[in-house]
């Protein structure tokens, strides 16, 4: 490794970050992380930390896993690469598409597409289902709807449906036929509705009018997050996600779940879907599918599309990634899914879950910078700061930067996306864990 000054001198001058301007890389160097032991990271200066942003919502069984470790290294001595295109296979794809048909089996979608990240699940989610409906005849099924505040990464058709300005408006024209409604987010709604269940009702009520506006017969599919997750964790009231399965069935719209954040444990489910009890026709998956340890997602398809494309000559899939089923990446998403299970991750993840979420409520009482508390399932919270409780006025970003800065010097690493402070640490996080990052959110708070 090179010395501390080449690497914090380098990081600003030649590396351009994602989500980030090059002129603040300087101004306000990141922390440069070297080291992870379990749940903790360490920085270029020797400082340690618990890691409650899980690196990105992804390294769910912490740093130190290593049934994937040597999964990765003994698939990189065997067989470190090959295709899946048209012509040839790898086991290791093929061992995983079974596994996570079986897996994901009670949400309905049993076959797999291999991608390299979320953004790539997205995207294929979005071609394959217009493609189905020009497979069925039906080719003006071309629009897609999606919620306001909802992230679907950064590829043009995933940034067409994100319902955040931030990700579109400097990469605009997006694509068209790209429509949004409003999201279930109780704080703050066009319809200055405080009750979530009164909430959902008005925003499915929204989706119908939407539908009924654009055409039916123009809308290929409805994609949406269980729980918003980088739009602020918006967990919905339980009535909506099955409300807007009910809605899309009734008119034809295809519904993909985004599940880029919400698969395979982090809500206390093993999928959004089954949280909410809902069978989607795709499910995008990525992330924690390899523990963060190598880039890989899994498109879940469900059976309404398994009918045609399968056992179909015309039904070619006219996409696919080079990276599609990685034999590096489904070894390491094999060994992630059997620790996954092995370590029943969705109990602890719902217990610990709702200890950071009640100590977050607690601090809610105690700092009157904290306008909203957003979490209640599985490790998913979010905290809204607020710089006037009775108007809901954002907090400034300099001192959301200043909460997020003493934090970090008093023992946990925290992310701020807008006025939201995101917690989305590991599955395997212990009580202890849980109450080192409420003690440095205090600290951070009580710094303001
Ligand atoms: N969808 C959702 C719901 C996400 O949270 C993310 C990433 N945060 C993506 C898609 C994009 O995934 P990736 O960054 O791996 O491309």
């Amino acid at each position: 490794m090179k010395d501390s000054n080449f690497l914090k001198e380098n990081n600003g001058r030649v590396f351009w970050h994602p989500m980030t301007s090059p002129e603040d890389s300087i101004k306000n160097p990141p922390k440069i992380i070297t080291a992870s032991n379990g749940v903790r990271i360490s920085d270029i200066d020797g400082h340690e930390v618990v890691d409650a942003v899980g690196g990105l919502w992804n390294v769910n069984l912490g740093y130190s896993c290593a049934p994937v470790k040597d999964a990765i290294a003994a698939q990189l001595e065997r067989l470190p690469y090959y295709s899946t295109f048209r012509g040839s296979s790898n086991d290791a794809a093929i061992e995983l598409a079974f596994e996570l048909g079986e897996f994901f089996a009670p949400d309905g979608v049993t076959r797999a597409f291999f991608t390299s990240g979320g953004s790539d699940s997205v995207e294929t989610a979005l071609r394959l289902a217009r493609q189905y409906h020009k497979l069925r005849g039906d080719s003006g099924r071309v629009k897609f709807l999606s919620l306001k505040k909802g992230y679907h990464g950064t590829h043009f058709g995933g940034a067409s449906v994100n319902g955040n300005a931030n990700f579109r408006t400097a990469y605009e024209p997006l694509m068209p036929g790209c429509h949004h409604i409003p999201a279930p987010y109780t704080y703050r709604n066009p319809f200055n509705e405080s009750d979530p269940e009164k909430l959902a009702h008005l925003c499915v009520a929204a989706l119908e009018d939407e539908i009924a506006f654009q055409g039916a017969g123009t809308i290929a599919a409805m994609i949406m997050e269980p729980i918003l997750g980088a739009g602020g964790v918006i967990p919905p009231h339980k009535s909506f996600a099955p409300m807007v399965a009910d809605v899309c069935k009734r008119n034809g719209i295809l519904l993909i779940t985004d599940e880029v954040i919400t698969a395979y444990g982090r809500t206390g489910a093993w999928s959004g879907a089954r949280l909410w009890g809902i069978k989607p026709d795709m499910m995008c998956t990525a992330k924690a599918i390899t523990n963060g340890y190598f880039p890989f997602g899994a498109l879940m398809i469900g059976e309404q599309m398994q009918e045609v494309f399968e056992n179909n000559p015309a039904a070619k899939i006219g996409h696919g990634y080079t990276y599609s089923g990685h034999p590096v990446g489904a070894a390491a998403a094999l060994a992630c899914l059997a620790e996954t299970k092995r370590l029943n991750v969705v109990d602890n993840a719902a217990a610990r879950g709702d200890q950071l979420y009640q100590g977050c409520l607690a601090l809610q009482e105690k700092y009157d910078i904290i306008g909203d508390v957003r979490g209640g399932h599985g490790l998913m919270t979010a905290i809204e700061m607020v710089s006037d409780r009775a108007t809901k006025a954002p907090i400034d970003a300099a001192s959301a930067m200043k909460v997020q800065e003493v934090a970090y010097q008093s023992g946990a690493m925290v992310r701020v996306s807008g006025p939201n402070l995101i917690l989305s640490p590991p599955l395997v996080l212990t009580e202890a864990d849980a109450t080192a990052i409420l003690d440095a959110l205090d600290a951070g708070f009580a710094a303001l």
